[in-house]
């Protein structure tokens, strides 16, 4: 009989360190199947992460492993699945920002987050519904299109602090601003408290947040590079979505609640520059960046990911040399 001494295991993230996000991701992946499994109506959503990047397949080049082969299941709230859309959609705004300065060179960014009181979770959908249609009536207004050219939006989901089935739904955008923005056509953070409270049409004044992305010194983080991470990223955070202490009830409702909801949006002359999670293919998925590297590498090391150990571990029945 084999033991572990004489088959030493060997980690994915000990041969390269630089893909260790696979098993934070991957263990993420494994709470909320765990929680969907919990109820009969999501079990198959429960066997699709089960499925989800359970093997990865590296092509060995003389300096890193790249990744040929991965399957995603594609579920929503996965956060292996979250995690790959959001590097595809970073990956593809960086790609297009020399054309978007070169095109607009005198246009600005601005980084919009807008909230609504926190809903009960089985009010997620209808309160969504009325931030979209509050979004598009927001945008026709004249003092908006005045000066905003373009935009890209994400709804990002963390759990209420006022409840155990509250959510707090808000939006991120990132709008491209023309240089009227910042001296006659300026909008103060309290006229958009009050061109998205009567967007949203509701009694209370809705909480904004409005930050002009500015120029970065020399040495310093890229503030444009920081603004798109924060808009790009997940949708719910997998600590926020794996919570167990609820037994996956705030998960379940909050799928069902969502269920076919877009969660990104562009428009202006941004339009169509990132498209919609239904759209994102499993090669984009594998490869972000869409640099086939290593494409005369038949050579294939192959990965499995073990529970028990929370990472990823060098499989032989995967490897082909
Ligand atoms: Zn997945």
């Amino acid at each position: 009989m084999m033991t572990y001494d004489d088959n030493p295991v060997n980690f994915l993230s000990d041969i390269q360190p630089s893909e260790k996000n696979w098993d934070t991701h991957r263990a993420e992946a494994e709470s909320v199947r765990l929680l969907y499994s919990l109820s009969t109506e999501f079990t198959k959503y429960a066997t699709r992460i089960y499925d989800c990047s359970q093997v990865l397949k590296f092509a060995p080049t003389p300096d890193k492993l790249v990744l040929k082969h991965a399957f995603f299941c594609r579920v929503r709230y996965c956060p292996v699945c979250q995690w790959r859309r959001s590097l595809l959609w970073r990956a593809v705004m960086f790609q297009q920002l020399p054309a978007i300065k070169e095109k607009y060179p005198a246009y600005r960014w601005v980084f919009l987050t807008l909230t609504v009181k926190n809903p009960h979770v089985t009010d997620f959908g209808e309160t969504l519904k009325a931030m979209n249609s509050a979004w598009q009536r927001m945008a026709q207004t004249k003092r908006f299109k005045g000066v905003v050219k373009g935009f890209i939006r994400t709804t990002e989901v963390t759990r209420g602090k006022d409840g155990e089935m509250m959510a707090h739904p808000h939006f991120h955008a990132l709008l491209l601003v023309d240089s009227t923005y910042f001296n006659r056509n300026y909008i103060k953070q309290y006229e958009w408290v009050t061109m998205w409270q009567k967007a949203l049409r509701v009694n209370y004044e809705p909480s904004v947040y409005v930050k002009a992305v500015k120029p970065s010194k020399e040495g310093e983080e890229d503030n444009l590079d920081k603004a798109i991470c924060e808009t790009l990223k997940y949708s719910v955070k997998p600590s926020n979505i794996a919570k167990d202490d609820d037994g996956g009830d705030w998960l379940h409702e909050m799928t069902k609640q969502t269920l076919n909801m877009r969660f990104i949006a562009t428009g202006g002359v941004l339009k169509g520059v990132l498209k919609p999670e239904e759209e994102v293919t499993q090669e984009e998925m594998l490869t972000p960046s869409g640099q086939d590297e290593a494409q005369d590498e038949p050579k294939r090391i192959g990965f499995r990911y073990m529970p028990h150990y929370g990472k990823y571990v060098y499989s032989l029945a995967h490897t082909n040399f």
